[in-house]
């Protein structure tokens, strides 16, 4: 099952994303500043514009840093983090009145990039905190386009693109600033309203995934009551025919040996569907597991001796191959032996006479992938989604091999999720499979 990413997650996720945005907008600010400057041959005051990016490089990458250790020391903080996001947001508000006021104040059209960051004030803030932010941006335009118009601060011309001296005219202004105004703060209503909604949704949706895997909890509880139950029974069933057949009551004629025969091999068969429904059942109920460190090498060569004879009655080749540096791993050693050996083992049952099976442990960055390949009869197409599904087999398994629970894919998904892992199959029909498994790496 999917873990569901927590509210603080998702907000710490969205914080990375907007220092991402800003290194790409640092990026477009000094190539528009060059563009500006070499090809419009528009007259800028350029230094401060270069200045205001190396500040901004500077607390992009301050921000990073920080967020990265305070998320390593005190995991996370959702008080901090909204802490950072409204400093985060404040700053680049700053940052944009003063790149505007160096470039024409009121006569830049850049003046609307506000609402950039009204929006994302709106996806990262409570309402009230976006407002508050809209609020600190119409200051800041309000306290330049005054103290520009009475001269408390130097007015600097953009040159080229506007007939200077609008900010001196008090329509223009006074137009500017309403349109400039109201824009902003229907903005962050709109997207308030909006990321809102979503919010809401986002809860609900949450909220019913809980609802579920509640439900599924209680079905699973009641699936290990009934199949232990059973268990037990057919258990005891089997006692007793194994009893007669060896004799305790007395001689049987062939045509009762026969029937007792077939009897106790349904048994059995029934007894391994049983006990493959109480393992899944288990595992999936099983909340913490206790991880112990084992040899991964090790544990291939047990499942590969386990499908020995079976490949050699067949002609089927197996060929492993394991990576020097890959031997450690922590996990439930038992659990990951049976999904390998699972896996050989359908490898080995679906694929025909003289085929071959080819195994290969590789270490990745953070990972181990151990993939099982081989020359058999292939999944269809429409059907390769639906094996790793409780009591799934596919069309053309079922002709070839009668015997089946259709579980053992479903455990070996449990196993590994369990692991932190992931597990999952190529195919072609006809021609063969290739299970993966991922698992962290956790050699040392
Ligand atoms: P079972 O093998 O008992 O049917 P599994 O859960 O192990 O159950 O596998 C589910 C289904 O996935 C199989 O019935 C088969 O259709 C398909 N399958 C699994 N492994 C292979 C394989 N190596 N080649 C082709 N099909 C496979």
């Amino acid at each position: 099952m999917v873990r569901e990413i927590t509210q603080e997650e998702g907000f710490i996720e969205r914080i990375y994303w907007l220092i991402k945005l800003r290194w790409i907008a640092i990026l477009g600010l000094i190539l528009t500043i060059i563009f500006v400057q070499q090809i419009l041959h528009l007259s800028l005051y350029i230094l401060p514009l270069y200045y205001i990016s190396v500040l901004l490089c500077v607390y992009n990458l301050a921000f990073f840093l920080f967020l990265n250790q305070i998320r390593r020391k005190t995991g996370i903080n959702l008080a901090i983090i909204n802490w950072i996001a409204n400093a985060q947001i404040s700053l680049d508000l700053l940052c944009l009145i003063t790149l505007i006021h160096f470039s024409g104040g009121i006569e830049n059209p850049f003046i609307f990039y506000f609402i950039f960051h009204m929006i994302i004030a709106s996806i990262l803030l409570s309402r009230l905190a976006s407002f508050l932010q809209a609020s600190f941006s119409v200051l800041l335009f309000l306290f330049m386009v005054v103290f520009e118009y009475f001269g408390i601060i130097p007015h600097y011309n953009l040159v080229g693109l506007i007939a200077s001296d609008q900010y001196q005219n008090p329509i223009y202004s006074g137009a500017v600033s309403f349109v400039f105004i109201s824009t902003l703060y229907i903005a962050v209503y709109m997207a308030t309203s909006i990321s809102g909604t979503l919010k809401e949704r986002e809860k609900n949706l949450k909220q019913l995934n809980r609802l579920l895997e509640e439900k599924d909890r209680v079905k699973s509880e009641y699936v290990l009551r009934v199949t232990h139950d059973i268990n037990q029974h057919l258990a005891a069933i089997k006692g007793c025919i194994d009893l007669v057949i060896t004799g305790y009551t007395g001689a049987l004629n062939d045509k009762q040996m026969d029937l007792l025969r077939r009897a106790n091999d349904r048994t059995g068969k029934l007894m391994s569907f049983v006990k493959a429904l109480l393992k899944i059942t288990r595992i999936k109920l099983s909340k913490d597991i206790e991880m112990e460190q084992f040899s991964l090498r090790k544990t291939i060569e047990n499942a590969i001796n386990f499908v020995d004879t079976k490949a050699k009655a067949k002609n089927v080749a197996i060929n492993y191959s394991i990576e020097t540096d890959v031997d450690n791993l922590r996990g439930i050693q038992i659990y990951i032996e049976e999904t390998i050996t699972n896996l050989l083992a359908n490898a080995v049952k679906y694929t025909p006479n003289n085929g071959k099976v080819d195994i290969s442990v590789k270490n990745g960055d953070n990972s181990i992938l151990i993939q099982i390949a081989d020359t058999g009869i292939g999944i269809p197409e429409d059907e390769v989604s639906r094996v790793f599904d409780e009591f799934y087999r596919a069309k053309n398994a079922r002709t070839v091999e009668s015997d089946g629970t259709g579980l053992g894919l479903s455990i070996a998904k449990q196993v590994i999720e369990k692991h932190n892992g992931r597990i999952g199959v190529e195919s072609k029909l006809g021609i063969g499979s290739t299970f993966s498994i991922e698992l962290p790496n956790t050699t040392v």
